[in-house]
């Protein structure tokens, strides 16, 4: 069976009725972000958020659950409200909002338990968002999946919002981060004339792009670069002939290295770095379940096999899942599904 990915689908709504309201100060405006957020969701809520903060708004980022230690330095982290931690603070947050935009999700699945609270909500929302099948009801969609990231987007509808003038140092920081961790640091998912334009006039406003990416990448613990070790040289499977390779982690593993939210971030990569890897996945065993990561390169569609097997979804060369076996059941069925797709997995040469 041959997966084909569909690419470059734009829902692009008027956003006339979100400006007039944003044009009149003093809303108070809720930015919702995806359960783990990741570098594109922390930088597209907090550079949207400084700008609106900008505008004469009461702002807040609520987040389903913790983040990376290493996103914690991004300007305007004290304004994220973390849902785990609590609960009624961020529900009251969203309740009271005026506004509230979704920003790097798009089903109502990625929040949790903050679904109902988002329901229940008469604010005018707006999302903004990269990612393929767009199922929420909303006031205004802004979703083109041929954007490198939601930060791209974010700083298309501050251009088309005529908002440029509050843009910022700060708020490109922002934005780079997203567009810079969503594209492995331009490695994939950057192709489009628009994202190189857009880091250009993100440069414009004064970003410093190496130390951008200094403190990004270089301020890890010396345990997740350990664990890191462990996890490729005990903990990785190579299989040539369906070009996969895997990596798990038991609980126990990850107690060891004393992990922190975040450490295992880009494992899922390495094993598509070796010759004639195209498809990899990242087994972690939660508390209770297992979090699944997958990445491919060409055509082989990993949100389609995700949502297929695995309750998940996403990119579809980056997605994730879930199971809630066993982890040795877990990596069982997974390796039992490859045979099926050996003929897609051998179709793409690099
Ligand atoms: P990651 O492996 O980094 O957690 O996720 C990779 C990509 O897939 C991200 O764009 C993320 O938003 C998306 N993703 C991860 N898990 C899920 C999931 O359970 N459902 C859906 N629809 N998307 C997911
Ligand atoms: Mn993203």
């Amino acid at each position: 069976m041959i997966m084909n990915i569909k690419r470059n689908h734009i829902i692009w709504n008027d956003i006339s009725a979100t400006t007039d309201l944003l044009n009149k100060p003093g809303k108070r405006i809720s930015i919702l972000i995806h359960i783990n957020p990741d570098g594109d969701a922390l930088g597209s809520s907090l550079g949207l958020l400084r700008l609106l903060e900008k505008l004469g708004h009461t702002c807040t980022v609520i987040s389903p659950n913790d983040y990376p230690e290493f996103l914690k330095w991004l300007p305007g982290t004290d304004r994220v409200i973390i849902f785990e931690e609590s609960a009624s603070i961020a529900l009251d947050t969203l309740q009271r909002s005026d506004m509230i935009f979704a920003v790097d999700f798009n089903s109502l699945k990625r929040v949790k338990k903050l679904n109902d609270g988002f329901n229940a909500s008469k604010a005018h929302k707006v999302l903004i968002d990269h990612h393929p099948h767009p199922d929420m009801e909303v006031n205004c969609v802004l979703s083109d999946t041929s954007a490198s990231s939601t930060a791209e987007l974010v700083y298309r509808f501050v251009r088309e919002a005529g908002f440029m003038s509050r843009m910022d140092k700060d708020i490109a920081s922002c934005l780079y981060v997203g567009i810079m961790t969503d594209t492995g640091c331009f490695s994939y998912n950057s192709s489009g004339r628009k994202t190189w334009e857009t880091v250009a006039e993100l440069l414009d406003l004064g970003i410093e792009k190496d130390r951008l990416y200094y403190l990004t990448y270089d301020n890890y613990s010396a345990d997740r670069l350990r664990l890191l070790g462990f996890s490729l040289n005990e903990k990785m499977e190579v299989f040539p002939e369906y070009r996969t390779g895997i990596i798990w982690l038991t609980r126990e593993d990850l107690q060891k290295y004393h992990h922190s939210v975040g450490d295992t971030e880009g494992f899922v990569n390495y094993p598509l770095s070796i010759k004639g890897i195209r498809f990899s996945a990242l087994f972690i065993e939660k508390e209770d379940h297992i979090r699944i990561s997958f990445r491919s390169k060409g055509n082989f569609a990993v949100n389609d096999f995700s949502r297929k097997y695995f309750n998940g979804g996403g990119h579809a060369n980056a997605s994730g899942g879930e199971s809630f076996l066993s982890i040795t059941e877990t990596i069982r069925r997974f390796k039992e599904l490859l045979p099926t797709y050996k003929d897609a997995l051998s179709d793409y040469e690099i």
